[in-house]
């Protein structure tokens, strides 16, 4: 429990130091997750929305009420705090709570099973899947309150093909939970959906675009690779940046054509709610058959991986990662030959709330 304003203040800088330690091992990226604690029994301090968390400062972590979720201050509390507030309010015991998009678990939260039976060392571990409903609702919330009322002895859970829900007395209970998931569902994905895959990005040829001229991040990039970072800039005005990326995930769905249907929010939200890998059909040659389509910022090309767009770096590379998190989850769908995929208009939604939100976001930040 919380009383003092000194407390308090130390709190904050608790949950900025434990979010620089998730960023730094690569269980928290970008804005994406939150972290909260308990300040009392009605109460919880979180971290705000949309602010990366190399630019967090204490005040910007909110106080929001756990029985009607109002908060205080000027910065607005992440959009998943009634998923928190569920938590603190059906598990008393718990103090601190970590939501990730970490990708070994967020991947084996799309395969449609409700359990996800594993082991850590030698440590057998069942872990609950929370039933999928939208990012930021309230049904997610009961989804989660139900599945923490189901398991009450589990510290960790999955949101369904959206991330985890890590619990803990205190800030070192959560994050080790967060680690060992991670470790537990990558043996999932290895053992039984014969996926062992390294995530991460591999740069091929980039670009970007400086006056309207295409600048080359590797001087001799092939001519067939420029045709189409050219057709790429042409058909996409908003584009300012492009990220080949190789990573290992990315090469394997390149390799033959394939229709992407999200199995992750994010995916949906960054990259589009239909992704195809093309097909080398006759006729056709390397200028006419790679789909670049409005508010799809991935343009796979046949056994070369994917080009990532933005409007600047950082936007082209919060692409690139979700786009191989996207590919993981893909692959071991298919080896475990079902998986729970996302419907199109769940998918159409998010894509359109987020670029919204985003915008709002970004015209905020210049002021
Ligand atoms: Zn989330």
């Amino acid at each position: 429990m919380i009383t003092t304003s000194q407390e308090l203040l130390e709190a904050r800088k608790k949950i900025i130091a434990v979010s620089r330690e998730l960023h730094e091992v690569g269980l928290l990226v970008r804005t994406w997750g939150n972290i909260s604690q308990r300040v009392d029994e009605d109460s919880f301090i979180i971290t705000p929305s949309g602010i990366k968390y190399e630019d967090l400062t204490p005040e910007m972590i909110v106080k929001v009420k756990i029985s009607d979720l109002s908060y205080e201050g000027d910065y607005l509390p992440s959009s998943e705090k009634a998923v928190h507030a569920a938590c603190y309010k059906n598990r008393p015991d718990v103090e601190f709570i970590v939501h990730t998009h970490q990708v070994y678990a967020s991947c084996a939260g799309t395969l449609g099973i409700r359990k996800i039976i594993t082991y850590f060392d030698d440590e057998d571990m069942i872990i609950p899947v929370a039933p999928y409903a939208l990012p930021g609702t309230e049904k997610l919330a009961e989804s989660v309150a139900f599945t923490v009322k189901k398991f009450p002895e589990t510290n960790a859970l999955i949101m369904a093909n959206h991330g985890t829900i890590c619990m803990g007395r205190n800030s070192k209970e959560a994050v080790i939970e967060a680690e060992k998931l991670e470790v537990a569902c990558n043996n999932f994905l290895i053992d039984v959906c014969k996926t062992d895959m390294h995530h991460g990005v591999e740069v091929g040829f980039n670009s970007h675009l400086e006056n309207g001229v295409i600048v080359y991040d590797i001087p001799d990039t092939p001519e067939r690779v420029k045709r189409i970072h050219e057709k790429i800039y042409h058909k996409r005005p908003d584009v300012k940046y492009i990220i080949h990326n190789k990573s290992e995930a990315v090469m394997a769905v390149s390799r033959r054509a394939n229709h992407m249907r999200p199995l992750l929010d994010d995916f949906a939200q960054l990259i589009g709610y239909s992704v195809k890998v093309p097909t080398n059909e006759h006729g056709k040659d390397a200028d006419s058959y790679h789909n670049i389509k409005k508010h799809v910022n991935a343009i796979f090309s046949l056994n070369d991986g994917a080009y990532c767009v933005g409007k600047d770096e950082d936007d082209a590379m919060a692409v690139a990662i979700v786009l191989d998190k996207g590919c993981i989850a893909h692959t071991a769908v298919m080896r475990h030959g079902e998986g729970h995929y996302l419907s199109l208009l769940e998918c159409y939604r998010m894509n359109r709330h987020y670029r919204k939100s985003y915008s709002k976001l970004a015209d905020a930040g210049k002021k």
